[in-house]
């Protein structure tokens, strides 16, 4: 296998190829090409995001998330305006650029409202200083732009599993967990005009090569703007729980993301690609393996050290008892060591999102 290929509109044989060798000479070469790529399009620093985890209540059900809606064990809290604000302001004097409001899914006017509300002040605070990306759901066409006229201007939705068979093995089949809603949801996203982010997890139960292959081709077919993908970590109060002994060591699991995010980065050179905190619950240096591999974005956690016990997605989540700053020195001494420069007060966008605007712009 020639690295040089992936270059070239790589298929999906090509792909799972990839993804499925054990040799660990061509791994490094993988990993080694995708950082080079990474440099030469987008240089050498990360951009951050820091991280608002604004509630756990969630009408979902997915069979994978530790804060379902059916999980009674879980005490649900919603953080206040002023904490949120607080959140911001740390945001802007720690120099992050921007930050990231993620949150259980809700609908209703009110939640629509506070969300509408909470980006029109935080880029009041901040005088528009802060980049705002939103995760909190699927929505509808006309709430995804009551949020992008409030000031937001990126949105990550992962579509999980883009098989559809297997995206539903991992939701209940309720009507509320329809594979074609998320996906319509992704196209709303990018007809209000959102830098549109997805994402999958890696390593679920029954996934294949193929499966994380089509993942792929799926992101560049759907032209995406950003992509957070992380490994599927174990939840013991979830139904997929129970298919635990099916799952790849954690390791495994660490690694295929890896080979997924510099696939990714050969593939598409100036997207935005997140490294994710469930890579650093299998490592200490996940994140910064994941730069190392591609990725050019991180997201560092700013929710209030009392509630972040109450957002555990998964088991052992990491830096559940640390607070913003704390977050932020770990993760400085971590990059430090791994000798990454982090990009400060810059919004850090998706290079792809306006080389596609340019290139659709009437004259
Ligand atoms: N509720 C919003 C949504 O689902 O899009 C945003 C919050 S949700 C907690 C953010 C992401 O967490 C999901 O897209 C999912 O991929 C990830 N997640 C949930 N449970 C997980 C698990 N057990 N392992 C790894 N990632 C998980
Ligand atoms: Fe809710 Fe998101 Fe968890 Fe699904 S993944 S249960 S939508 S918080």
């Amino acid at each position: 296998m020639d690295v040089e290929d992936l270059k070239k509109s790589p298929g999906r044989e090509q792909l799972a190829a990839w993804l499925s060798t054990e040799d660990p000479e061509q791994t490094a070469q993988l990993l080694a090409a995708a950082a080079a790529a990474k440099r030469e399009t987008l240089g050498d620093a990360v951009h951050l995001r820091g991280l608002i985890e604004l509630s756990n209540i969630c009408v979902k059900n997915c069979l994978y998330c530790g804060i379902r809606c059916a999980n009674t064990k879980v005490k649900r809290y919603d953080l206040t305006d002023a904490q949120v604000l607080q959140a911001t302001a740390f945001a802007r004097d720690a120099r992050y650029g921007s930050l990231v409001i993620q949150s259980g899914e809700r609908t209703g006017t009110a939640f629509v409202k506070r969300i509408e509300h909470l980006v029109r002040k935080i880029k009041q605070q901040t005088n528009n200083e802060l980049g705002i990306t939103l995760s909190c759901g699927e929505q509808s066409y006309e709430t995804y732009r009551r949020w992008y006229g409030a000031g937001a201007h990126r949105y990550l939705l992962r579509i999980e599993a883009t098989n559809p068979k297997l995206y539903a093995a991992i939701h209940p089949n309720d009507g509320r967990h329809r594979y074609e809603a998320r996906l319509q949801a992704l196209h709303n996203l990018q007809k209000a005009r959102f830098q549109t982010g997805t994402g999958v997890m890696i390593g679920l139960p029954g996934q294949t090569a193929y499966d994380l292959a089509d993942d792929l081709l799926f992101f560049k077919d759907f032209d995406v703007d950003m992509v957070g993908m992380g490994p599927y970590l174990e939840h013991e109060d979830t139904p997929i729980y129970e298919l635990r002994q099916q799952l790849l060591p954690q390791e495994e699991r660490l690694s295929l993301t890896l080979k997924m995010i510099a696939l990714l980065r050969l593939m598409m050179t100036d997207i935005n690609i997140a490294a994710t905190t469930a890579m650093q619950a299998i490592d200490p240096f996940g994140r910064e393996r994941a730069v190392l591999a591609g990725a050019n974005i991180i997201m560092p956690n700013m929710t209030v050290s009392g509630v972040r016990h109450n957002y555990q997605i998964y088991d052992h989540k990491p830096g559940i008892d640390d607070d913003a700053e704390l977050s932020k020195s770990h993760l400085e001494e971590n990059l430090g060591k791994m000798g990454i420069r982090i990009a400060w007060d810059e919004w850090g966008d998706s290079k792809h999102f306006y080389k596609k605007r340019e290139k659709f712009a009437p004259n």
